[in-house]
């Protein structure tokens, strides 16, 4: 049987064991090394829809994980201050309107707004209005909303050790003192704890987060460092007691150096500002935190430093690196999860039962490598896209150069109102219209379509999409209602 071990437990580690255990478990034998006395950064908190197939795909019950996890449900992200300081604008994972295959739902209504109608684009999007009314269901009449959730990271890593241990794997605690490696191939032949114990494997999961230390330390793969377009470095985390019913959604509020996050879950509020070493120091970053927080704080505030970029593979030799040990965009998205969990689907899928060609290495570092630029650019253009010049801060970002691939995708918008999917088809057009937008990039022509017919019929027809999802939010309960009855956390949990 295929010796694996995967080397950390946090929660990449977790994800990984839950997910090769549940789908190829009988075909594998899995064992997980983590240190109790390293701990892992646990704040990753919220994610994003997709996540919802990796877990069908992994048997997991929805309600379940979110009793255990005292999960909310999250329909987008309100961001505060980012194109000008007093906007508010909401990413949300609803679809806009309806698009035809000639033109984007935006082309259309800006038609309408040339015409003198048509009121907000924010209008025509269910999941933003539910979450701007604090309401929630997973289905309201015939249609399905597009939602993701916040969670508790300590909580969800435990529960999914649990399924883990279920499946089949060996967790085994203790500090890994050396990492062994072939002398000819280079490859890792085992772990050497500081128990003296010996881990030995066939395929290594590097799971050491931000250390790296199987790819990185010991392989020796480079990381490219994207600091020069995301300056953030570190980032000060607290959780508070819940003063208020949860919003299904994360706020993301800027700071004049630097931004908040606020994730509400069910008992409680996670809490975090993201800043630059460059721009704030960390005394003013943890005044500004505390000032911004409402109830009792729960934890201290703790540090986490950290460098913004990706290693140039994440697939190298016999070791595969997931999670921080492979690379980190920061926060601001709630990408890195996700990443995660695409990584498994893709190495479950691209698994090296024969030889370890390189072949399969290459493809794996291709897709994972397009993905983590994808959620680059997408993170980036919050940054690039605002008009505040009311720091070093923001000058830096708005004036500094962007990646071409982002370039092009904002030189269009402005000029055509042109937006397409991405190449891994992570943001929807709709992600990056709602950004681009809502942060004053607007555009300066659209596409015809909305003139091909006359202004009555567009009138009616956005009339009718309006008062539809008007009707949809009404009947919905609130998301509060929705959690009693759907998902309760344990009472004392
Ligand atoms: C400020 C911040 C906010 C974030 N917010 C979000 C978010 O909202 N949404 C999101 O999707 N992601 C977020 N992330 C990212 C998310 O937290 C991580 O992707 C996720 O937790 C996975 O981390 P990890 O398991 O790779 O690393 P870690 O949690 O650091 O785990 C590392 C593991 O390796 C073990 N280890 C390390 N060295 C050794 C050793 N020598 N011997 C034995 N064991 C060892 C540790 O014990 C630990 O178990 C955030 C990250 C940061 C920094």
């Amino acid at each position: 049987m295929l010796k694996v071990v995967i080397a950390g437990g946090g929660t990449a580690g977790w994800l990984a064991a839950c997910g090769l255990s549940s789908r190829l478990g009988s075909l594998l034998d899995i064992r997980l090394v983590e240190s109790d006395t390293i701990g892992t950064v646990g704040v990753g908190e919220a994610t994003i829809p997709p996540m919802r197939n990796f877990h069908r795909i992994m048997n997991i019950d929805e309600q379940e994980f979110m009793r255990e996890t005292q999960a909310t449900f999250k329909l987008g992200i309100e961001f505060d201050n980012w194109g000008e300081v007093g906007d508010s604008y909401i990413h949300s994972f609803g679809e806009i309107g309806q698009r035809s295959w000639m033109a984007e739902f935006h082309e259309f209504w800006m038609e309408a707004q040339t015409q003198g109608f048509g009121g907000s684009l924010e209008d025509y999007c269910l999941e933003l209005q539910a979450a701007k009314a604090g309401k929630f269901a997973t289905q309201i009449d015939d249609t399905r909303l597009n939602f993701a959730f916040h969670l508790d990271a300590t909580r969800y890593a435990k529960y999914l050790r649990k399924k883990s241990e279920a499946a089949g794997v060996r967790r085994i605690e203790g500090l890994i003192k050396e990492v062994q490696k072939d002398q000819q191939s280079g490859e890792i032949k085992a772990l050497l704890l500081d128990s003296g114990e010996l881990i030995e494997g066939d395929l290594f999961i590097d799971c050491t987060g931000f250390r790296s230390l199987l790819l990185g330390e010991s392989l020796g793969v480079e990381f490219d460092d994207w600091s020069h377009w995301l300056f953030s470095d570190r980032a000060i985390a607290v959780q508070t007691e819940a003063t208020e019913e949860p919003v299904p959604y994360t706020r993301a509020t800027a700071h004049a150096s630097g931004w908040q996050w606020r994730i509400p879950l069910q008992t409680r509020v996670g809490n975090g500002i993201v800043y630059s070493s460059r721009f704030m120091s960390d005394e003013q970053a943890k005044q500004t935190l505390l000032s911004n927080i409402s109830g009792d704080m729960i934890t201290e505030p703790r540090q986490l430093k950290y460098r913004t970029g990706s290693r140039q593979k994440s697939w190298h030799k016999n070791c595969i690196a997931l999670g921080l040990a492979s690379g980190f965009i920061e926060p601001l998205e709630s990408t890195s999860i996700h990443l995660v969990m695409t990584a498994i689907i893709r190495l479950i899928r691209l698994f090296p039962f024969g030889d370890l060609t390189e072949a399969l290495a290459d493809r794996f570092n291709q897709e994972t490598r397009t993905e983590i630029e994808t959620v680059r650019d997408f993170v980036i253009l919050h940054y690039k896209q605002t008009h505040r010049t009311d720091s070093d801060f923001w000058n830096a970002y708005r004036t500094m150069e962007i990646p071409d691939t982002l370039a092009h995708r904002l030189e269009i918008f402005e000029k055509n109102a042109y937006v397409w999917p991405d190449d891994v088809a992570l943001f929807r057009v709709d992600s990056w219209v709602q950004v681009m937008m809502g942060q004053g990039l607007n555009p300066r022509s659209y596409h015809g379509a909305g003139k091909l017919n006359n202004k009555a019929s567009l009138q009616q027809s956005l009339a009718k999409m309006k008062s539809l999802i008007d009707e949809k939010v009404q009947k919905l309960p609130t998301h509060q209602q929705f959690i009693n009855h759907y998902c309760p956390a344990p009472q004392g949990d």
